[in-house]
């Protein structure tokens, strides 16, 4: 059986995510256990190449129908890729072109996958892979002892850091793939939603909100603590799904990942589905009035202050 592992490279705007990174580091250390190399398979940017260091292999795609992310092109091309490098493991981000791709290409490619991994390790000739059920309620430990298997990894689940090399990569392959010129579905525009100018992913803190706010109005409040701090307000989904604040102030598994240096949540639960996306800031400040929400088991610091006494009384005390 091989021991070589492929990575999907997600890259958009000319720079590369990084779950990539974190997904290239992982590859290395399990290729490593199973004497293989690592595979990067880059669509539609060649230019990036060579920030792929992390990769022994990295095979380039170039084709005008995977300039923009079209799940049918990006298929057709990871399919040829599978069946070319036959690695052991495809390893893809639980993203939005992950989610696309992950169940299709094992399908193709008859192979079992396993979803929403935020684990792997190998253990001898298996792979073993912890994954998160019912929305992350509960996590189930998978052992594959297939020749090939597609894992989706959800994003911050590994250190992007150990996917970094300094260089580029070894090999560099420009690979032809047929049928691109055939598709069925055309790629027409990105449409991103109004941000108001405000983007929360490159924030250095973040006042959020949650449904303990109670209010639309009650929104005054936490917004007069944003802007005497200066930083953006951000929300859980049920504040977006209101209307109560736009979709690109959302943090979470369907909203923006964040990583700012310090995270006050207020009024905030902590369902897995939020956690996926700020689980990552340095520091996390909680105020719940339960002692028992989830949201205080990745706090640094919480308080079960009522957050309509706490907030006023910091914005008076951070604006004097
Ligand atoms: P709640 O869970 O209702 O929590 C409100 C909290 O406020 C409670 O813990 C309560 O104790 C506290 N509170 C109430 N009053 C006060 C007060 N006066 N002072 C202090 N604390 C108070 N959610 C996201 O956030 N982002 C996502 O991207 C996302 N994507 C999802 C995707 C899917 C496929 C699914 C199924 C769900 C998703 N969710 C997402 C929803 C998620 O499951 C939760 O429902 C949501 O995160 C809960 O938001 P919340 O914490 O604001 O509300």
């Amino acid at each position: 059986m091989s021991g070589d592992v492929m990575v999907l490279v997600e890259h958009g705007d000319g720079s590369l995510a990084d779950v990539t990174f974190e997904l290239l580091g992982k590859a290395r250390q399990l290729a490593s256990a199973w004497g293989g190399k690592v595979h990067a398979a880059l669509l539609g940017s060649a230019v990036l190449a060579d920030q792929l260091g992390g990769a022994d292999v990295v095979h380039v795609v170039e084709h005008a129908t995977l300039a923009d992310y079209l799940a049918e092109a990006y298929e057709r091309a990871l399919a040829y890729l599978l069946g070319d490098v036959a690695p052991r493991l495809l390893l893809i981000g639980t993203s939005t072109p992950g989610m696309d791709l992950a169940a299709s290409l094992a399908q193709y490619w008859d192979a079992p996958v396993v979803a929403y991994v935020i684990a792997l390790e190998a253990a001898g000739d298996e792979l073993v892979a912890t994954a998160q059920i019912y929305g992350g309620k509960l996590l189930a430990e998978v052992a594959v002892d297939r020749d090939r298997v597609v894992c989706s990894v959800i994003g911050g689940s590994f250190h992007a850091d150990a996917g970094k090399a300094a260089g580029a990569p070894a090999e560099i392959r420009m690979v032809e793939v047929g049928g691109l010129d055939d598709l069925r579905s055309k790629f027409h525009a990105r449409r991103l939603p109004e941000a108001d100018g405000i983007d929360i992913t490159a924030a250095d803190m973040l006042v959020s909100v949650g449904r303990g706010i109670a209010g639309k109005d009650n929104l005054e409040l936490v917004q007069e603590l944003a802007d005497t701090l200066g930083v953006p307000l951000s929300a859980s989904r049920p504040v977006i799904d209101q209307g109560w604040l736009p979709k690109p102030q959302q943090v979470g598994k369907s909203g923006q990942k964040v990583k700012p240096r310090a995270y006050l949540a207020f009024g905030i639960s902590g369902a897995p589905e939020h956690l996926e996306g700020m689980r990552n800031a340095e520091l996390i400040v909680a105020c719940n009035t339960d002692s028992s929400a989830p949201i205080f088991d990745v706090a640094h610091y919480g308080t079960t202050v009522d957050l309509f006494d706490l907030v006023p009384a910091l914005s008076e005390q951070l604006g004097s």
